[in-house]
C-alpha cells in the first residue's frame, strides 16, 4: 500500500503504529479528523493476517467513526485503534497498560473504547493509565451496556421514517420484522411490542427467539422468511450485508431501518432501495445512540442527558431524509453529505474565530512606534 497516498484519498491525519516488545502490542491508531474534536473509536482486537490487513482496517473504521460522530451532532472526531493478536489468548493486564500508555501519549487527540475482540475489563486496564477511554466500568463513571440506548436510538429513527412514509409516528399502528434479537434486537422489540405494535422476530439462537415470544410476545419466523415477512417495517439488528442482491428484490417492506452495522452489501443495493419505493435509514445515523451514550462519559455520565441526547436521532433522520429530497438523492449518500456539511461548516466558524483571535492579538500588540514617532 503507498500509505501517504492511501491517506491523502481518505483524508486521515495521522497513523501511529505502537510496538511493545515486552508485552508483544502491536497496535495501530488512526485519527482520521479532528475538526469537530478529539477522535473517538473502539479498540479492536483480531488476528489480522497481515499488517496490512490491520492497517487497511484501521483506516476504515477510523473514518466511518468521523462520519457517525459527525452525523451525531457530538463534538467528535473520527479514530480507531486495531491490536494484532488473537482476543482469546493474547490478552494480558499488561498489554492493555502499555496501549493506555500509549494513548495517554497522544496528548487527548485519540479516545478509545470498547469493540470487537475487546470487554470493559480491558478498558479498565487502560483506563489505569490514562483517562482517554470511554465504556470503563460504571464505577469509575462508565455507561455501561450501550445497547438500550442504540435501542432507543433505533426507535426514535424508525419514528421519524414513519413520519415520512406514513404521516403519523405511531409504531403501534405497524407490523415489524427484526432480524436478531440480541442485546438490541430484543430491546428494540420490547420497545416495540410495548408500543402495541405486531412484531415478527428471527436468530439463529433458538433460546433468544423464545425469549422474545415469551417475555415480549413476538411472532417467530424461520431464519430465511424474514425478507418475506408481510410487515412494514424491516429491522436488520443481526448481520451487515443484509441489504443485497438475493434480498433486495424480495423485500416487500415499506422501510428498512434497524441497528446492524453496514447493512449495505454496497452503497449501490442503498440505491437499488429507493429506486424500489423503500425507504432507508442510514446505518451508522439510526444506530449512533451507543456511541452518544458513551460520549457522554466525557461530560460526567448522565442517564437523563444520555437517553435525551439519544432522542434528537428522531431529528437527525428527518434531516437526512431532507437532505435526500433537496439534493435528489439516496438517503445513504445524504448521511454522508449531512455528516461533510457539518464538518465543513464547523471547520469554517473555527477559521473564522482563529481570524478574529489572531487579529485581537495584533491589534493589542504594543506599537513599536507612537504617532510621535519614537
Ligand atoms: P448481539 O450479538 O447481541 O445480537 C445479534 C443477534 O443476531 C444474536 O442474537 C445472533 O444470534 C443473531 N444472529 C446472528 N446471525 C444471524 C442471522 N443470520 N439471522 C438472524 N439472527 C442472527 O449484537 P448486538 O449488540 O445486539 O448488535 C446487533 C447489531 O447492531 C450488530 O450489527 C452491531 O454491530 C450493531 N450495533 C450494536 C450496537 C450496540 O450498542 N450493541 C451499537 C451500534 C451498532
Amino acid at each position: 500500500m503507498e500509505l501517504f497516498e492511501t491517506l491523502g484519498k481518505m483524508g486521515h491525519e495521522q497513523v501511529v503504529a505502537f510496538n511493545h516488545k515486552a508485552t508483544g502490542l502491536k497496535a495501530f491508531v488512526a485519527i482520521h479528523d479532528t475538526t469537530l474534536g478529539p477522535a473517538l473509536g473502539g479498540c479492536r482486537m483480531w488476528p489480522y493476517q497481515s499488517e496490512e490487513e490491520a492497517l487497511i482496517d484501521v483506516l476504515r473504521l477510523s473514518r466511518g467513526m468521523t462520519y457517525k460522530a459527525s452525523v451525531a451532532g457530538l463534538n467528535l472526531g473520527g479514530g480507531k485503534a486495531v491490536l494484532i493478536g488473537d482476543p482469546e489468548k493474547d490478552k494480558s493486564e499488561e498489554l492493555f497498560r502499555a496501549l493506555g500508555r500509549f494513548i495517554g501519549s497522544l496528548g487527548g487527540r485519540y479516545i478509545t473504547a470498547e469493540d470487537v475482540g475487546t470487554n470493559v475489563e480491558d478498558m479498565d486496564y487502560i483506563y489505569m493509565e490514562t483517562d482517554r477511554v470511554v465504556g470503563v466500568h460504571k464505577v469509575h463513571g462508565g455507561s455501561g451496556d450501550p445497547s438500550p440506548y442504540t435501542a432507543f436510538g433505533t426507535l426514535q429513527g424508525i419514528k421519524a421514517c414513519l413520519q415520512k412514509k406514513y404521516g403519523h409516528d405511531d409504531p403501534g399502528k405497524v407490523s415489524f420484522a427484526v432480524q436478531g434479537v440480541g442485546h438490541v434486537g430484543f430491546y428494540l422489540t420490547k420497545y416495540l411490542s410495548e408500543a402495541g405494535a405486531k412484531v415478527f422476530v428471527c436468530d439463529i439462537n433458538e433460546a433468544r427467539v423464545e425469549r422474545a415470544v415469551e417475555d415480549l410476545g413476538a411472532e417467530a419466523v424461520a431464519m430465511d422468511q424474514i425478507y418475506d415477512v408481510d410487515a412494514q417495517v424491516f429491522a436488520p439488528c443481526a448481520l451487515g450485508g443484509v441489504i443485497n442482491e438475493d434480498t433486495v428484490p424480495r423485500l416487500k417492506f415499506d422501510i428498512v431501518a434497524g441497528s446492524a452495522n453496514n447493512q449495505l452489501e454496497s452503497d449501490d443495493w442503498g440505491t437499488k432501495l429507493e429506486e424500489r419505493g423503500i425507504l432507508y435509514a442510514p446505518d451508522y445515523a439510526i444506530n449512533a445512540g451507543g456511541l452518544i451514550n458513551v460520549a457522554i462519559e466525557l461530560q460526567g455520565y448522565d442517564q437523563d442527558r444520555a437517553f435525551r441526547t439519544v432522542g434528537t436521532i428522531y431529528n437527525i433522520i428527518r434531516q437526512i431524509f431532507k437532505i435526500a429530497e433537496r439534493d435528489g438523492i439516496p438517503s445513504w449518500q445524504a448521511a454522508d453529505r449531512l455528516a461533510e456539511e457539518r464538518i465543513a461548516a464547523i471547520a469554517g466558524v473555527r477559521r473564522f474565530y482563529s481570524q478574529r483571535f489572531k487579529d485581537r492579538l495584533s491589534g493589542r500588540r504594543p506599537h513599536t512606534t507612537d504617532t510621535n514617532g519614537h
